[in-house]
């Protein structure tokens, strides 16, 4: 290897902020600092920024701006739509219905909530990621107050059929939230299409800066609030706005919405050549996630008989950052949910690479991926027990 090279195949963990979003920031921290609740000028300005942002995401999903609440990202978005849904309406019932592939901030929020003695479902996934909706509409009952199932997956890249599922529940009157982190920028997002009730959405995916994210509410909603304390977002999230950070939300979604066509056909023709590439080059392996209804940048494949563990320190190694849904680096032993929802092997779970694919990345970078990880397979192999296994069975010398 030949200088210090860094191809960036992560993007589905986060994105770098734009030069131009950043630059549009920067006056927020110093000159602009004006308090969104004071009264004078530049609290004033302050406010105007914020009221610009909040259109510009609205307007980036088809909402009103009134039907926009800042948050801190993602996770506090799908805290805050379902616990806030199940503590408003738990007099009507205590049921909510989710799938077995959501984030983890959507599914452990509902393990915390069975705890609070709500009952919650889990639904299936086939083997490509896809919720069933005859499943989801035979899991509703007079008790269910929720269902949230996410647009886009974070793994497996699999995109749901979320406008079905929506349909569904508002044919049950039951409320219909969706974790539409992956989905913004990628594929396009319509909330009265989609006929959505709650969405949550983050910045750092979308070329934003972290830390900052929203929840879509839609007009006649009834939730709890989470944060208690002062008035700021109609009263229903208290706490001083992080200034610089909506106003770069806001700047980040109508730049990833206005170029997210083009985007997804860059992408879309990106991934198809890394994935032929890997397929031509490299012997047992499967795509894990639906083969079209996916995520334009989001590849996700399992490689036999190796760790994915080993895969990602060499292909650091290399200069290339990518991410696994094996789990033995993070103390646990399970694998990633998802892979095993849809049906792996654990043992072919642990061996799954995720390379997520974003603006910077170029057709230079897919092959010089295609160049760096057949090596690295093979190396891999070559020391894996399960591989000799293998070989031995084949009568392979
Ligand atoms: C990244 C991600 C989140 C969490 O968002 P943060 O802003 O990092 O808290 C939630 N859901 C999905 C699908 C994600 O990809």
């Amino acid at each position: 290897m030949t200088g210090r090279r860094l191809v960036y195949m992560d993007h589905a963990a986060t994105t770098p902020a734009a030069p131009e979003i950043v630059e549009a920031m920067l006056p927020y921290f110093t000159e602009r600092f004006g308090n969104p609740s004071s009264i004078y000028g530049i609290a004033r300005e302050s406010k105007a920024a914020i009221d610009t942002a909040r259109e510009q995401v609205a307007h980036a999903i088809n909402a009103s701006p009134e039907e926009i609440y800042i948050t801190s990202g993602g996770t506090e978005s799908d805290n805050w739509a379902i616990k806030g849904v199940a503590y408003a309406h738990r007099k009507r019932g205590k049921r909510i219905i989710t799938s077995a592939i959501e984030h983890h901030a959507v599914l452990h929020t509902c393990q915390y909530l069975e705890r609070q003695g709500f009952e919650v479902t889990y639904l299936p996934v086939d083997e490509f990621g896809r919720v069933s909706l005859s499943a989801l509409a035979d899991a509703i009952t007079d008790e269910t107050i929720l269902v949230s199932i996410m647009a886009a997956n974070n793994e497996i890249g699999t995109l749901e059929p979320i406008a079905d599922c929506a349909r569904i529940c508002r044919e049950r009157g039951v409320y219909f939230h969706t974790d539409a982190v992956q989905a913004i920028g990628s594929v396009p997002v319509d909330v009265r299409a989609q006929d959505v009730d709650l969405l949550s959405l983050s910045a750092h995916k979308f070329y934003g800066p972290k830390g900052i994210g929203a929840l879509y509410i839609r007009k006649g909603v009834r939730l709890d609030n989470l944060l208690h304390g002062g008035s700021q977002e109609q009263r229903h999230r208290a706490g001083t706005e992080n200034l610089a950070g909506i106003v770069g939300m806001g700047a980040a979604i109508e730049r990833a919405v206005g170029r997210q066509e083009e985007y997804a056909r860059r992408l879309t023709s990106l991934r198809k050549r890394l994935l032929s590439g890997i397929m031509e080059r490299i012997e047992h392996v499967r795509l894990n996630g639906h083969p079209t209804e996916r995520l334009p940048g989001n590849l996700n494949c399992s490689f036999e008989f190796i760790e994915g563990e080993g895969m990602l320190l060499l292909l650091d190694h290399a200069g290339v950052a990518a991410s696994t849904g094996s789990a033995c680096t993070s103390g646990s032993l399970e694998p990633s949910h998802v892979l095993l929802a849809i049906g792996l092997e654990h043992a072919t779970a642990h061996g799954s690479l995720r390379l997520t694919l974003g603006e910077s990345n170029t057709e230079a970078d897919v092959d010089y991926v295609l160049e760096a990880l057949p090596p690295i397979v093979e190396r891999l192999r070559t020391m894996s027990p399960l591989y000799a296994d293998y070989r031995r069975s084949c009568n392979v010398q």
